[in-house]
């Protein structure tokens, strides 16, 4: 399984965010932003070490999280969850998305994943010994064919994954084409994974629908999700996940021999933070979007680059095939020589040899989840592209 090409390899992000030290680049590969965190959820953590909650919290996650997750999916999405029999706490999303395929899939079983894909989803299909089946995701909107979705589903399928809003893309799907997944979900007695960690950074008014809220999908959905992104905290690694009360119990099973528990004192600074007035969650979202405009500008306007203005989250795509006869990687490997700036190439997310790898072979992103003065700096040493 580790190998310099198996799935199991050193990820893109680490092989890039170690290129940027070394090379004293800006790093616009690895999604982390580098703003504060709002201020009220740096002192709700600071007031729980001084509390003393620094010891094991209970495995299901502090019982004042589990409240404010089911509180937070009334709030923004009209959902109904039991704190106590749904919701867990997990380190970061990525042991959720861990545990849930370790929990759901068994050697010989297949999962269906979108491509490019976060690349922890193959990994742990792997882990688990199942299969993956992919769907393309074709520029320029990203769209699937539904008959390539169809097609993809058999009677081995054990679960679907779906990332809403899409990393690397920035996608958001639409309510049509998730229930387009849900109904194949239903037809093969699929699990529905749904990677939700973007879910507060949707751009130009577009509002983010759970895919559990959709007509079939509610009893067969395990909805995942992070403080990270939403709060700019990416390093304390508090998640959580609802599911029907079953799967929740099978999924904690897992998670206990994975990490047992999850970082105490944030887990209280979390809880206060889902409760935040909506002003906090929009500022946060507005000033990202300033950033996205501002990048995309740079690389659409200044080095003309055709570039897919991204509908969520923290990454902007543009197609570097007009300034190399190189593929992405390569590009990007030899980018901090070049002009001092990390990216990372789509195609380490796609299967290497695939149709997908190489229909997104110069597809590059760039990440502008970083303080405006870096990002203009970066916009000044790329201008060598031109
Ligand atoms: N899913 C997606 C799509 C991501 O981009 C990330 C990256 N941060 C994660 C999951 C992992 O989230 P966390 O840091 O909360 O583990
Ligand atoms: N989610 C982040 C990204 O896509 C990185 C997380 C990681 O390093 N695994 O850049």
């Amino acid at each position: 399984l580790v190998n310099d090409r198996g799935v199991l390899a050193p990820t893109i992000f680490a092989e890039m965010s170690a290129l940027a030290g070394r090379t004293n680049s800006i790093n616009l590969g690895q999604g982390a932003p580098d703003t504060d965190p709002p201020a009220e959820i740096l002192q709700a953590a600071h007031a729980a070490i001084d509390a003393g909650i620094n010891q094991y919290p209970p495995g299901q996650g502090n019982p004042e999280l589990l409240r404010a997750v089911s509180a937070h999916q009334k709030r923004f999405y009209d959902l109904d969850v039991d704190p106590e029999a749904e919701v867990l706490v997990t380190t970061g999303a990525t042991e959720g998305i861990a545990a849930s395929i370790l929990a759901l899939a068994s050697p010989g079983d297949e999962v269906v994943i979108f491509e490019p894909f976060y690349d922890e989803y193959p990994a742990c299909i792997e882990m688990a010994g199942a299969v993956r089946r992919t769907v393309p995701l074709s520029t320029p909107d990203f769209s699937f064919d539904p008959e390539v979705l169809a097609a993809a589903f058999s009677e081995k399928t054990v679960a679907v994954i779906i990332n809403n809003p899409h990393n690397p893309t920035g996608k958001v799907f639409t309510p049509a084409e998730l229930q387009l997944i849900v109904d194949a979900a239903n037809r093969a007695g699929a699990w529905i994974i749904s990677d939700e960690v973007y879910e507060h950074l949707l751009f130009d008014g577009r509002i983010h629908t759970p895919v559990a809220t959709l007509p079939g999908a509610r009893n067969r959905t395990i909805t995942i999700s992070s403080a990270g992104k939403t709060f700019s905290v990416t390093g304390w690694k508090i998640g959580w996940l609802h599911a029907p009360a079953e799967a929740r119990a099978a999924i904690q099973a897992i998670k206990q021999f994975l990490t047992y528990v999850s970082g105490a004192p944030f887990q209280p600074a979390v809880a206060r933070a889902l409760d935040f007035p909506q002003r906090i969650f929009d500022a946060e979202r507005d000033s990202l979007s300033a950033r996205r405009d501002l990048l995309t500008r740079v690389l659409r306007d200044d080095i003309g680059l055709e570039v897919y203005e991204p509908q969520a989250g923290y990454f902007v795509n543009a197609d570097v095939g007009a300034v190399t006869s190189d593929d992405a990687l390569t590009f990007c490997r030899a980018l901090p020589e070049l002009c001092g700036v990390v990216a990372v190439p789509v195609i380490a997310l796609c299967t290497p040899g695939s149709a997908q790898y190489e229909s997104m072979r110069t597809l590059v992103r760039f990440a502008f989840c970083k303080q405006v003065p870096v990002l203009e700096q970066a916009a000044a040493r790329l201008q060598k592209l031109r």
